[in-house]
């Protein structure tokens, strides 16, 4: 059965574009456009991956990690962070929020997918153990 992704991504382009790539690699693909109902989404889509933009409207990507991090069944999700912040400092912030991988935009398909890739593979060698 195909790995399960949730995307959130405010920006109709990207959001596109990563569930698109995402797509033809096989996975599973939930969009959310809006931070607001991603926790919402996590928990009914149970991902194996939740991609994460850090600038939403509404509310930081940053809270939505910390959130999940503190839920029991969410925080067992690893979460790809992309952020179009590249500033010194924004790395650790988002690994301290609990984020697994760090993307900084503008995210080249390369790096991604070997970042999703690294990410999702490692939720399949916990579960083994
Ligand atoms: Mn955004």
């Amino acid at each position: 059965m195909a790995k399960r992704i949730l995307v959130v991504e405010d920006n109709d382009l990207n959001r596109k574009l990563f569930c698109d790539v995402l797509r033809s690699q096989g996975y599973a693909v939930e969009p959310c456009a809006d931070g607001l109902l991603a926790l919402d989404a996590a928990r009914q889509f149970v991902p194996n991956l939740i991609i994460m933009d850090i600038q939403l409207p509404n509310i930081s990507g940053l809270d939505l990690i910390e959130t999940a991090k503190k839920d029991a069944v969410l925080r067992q999700i690893p979460v790809l962070a992309v952020t179009a912040y590249a500033g010194k400092g924004d790395e650790e912030r988002i690994r301290d929020a609990g984020a697994e991988g760090y993307l900084a935009k503008p995210v080249s398909i390369g790096p991604f997918m070997a970042a999703v890739k690294g990410l999702v593979e490692k939720v399949g060698i916990d579960k083994t153990v």
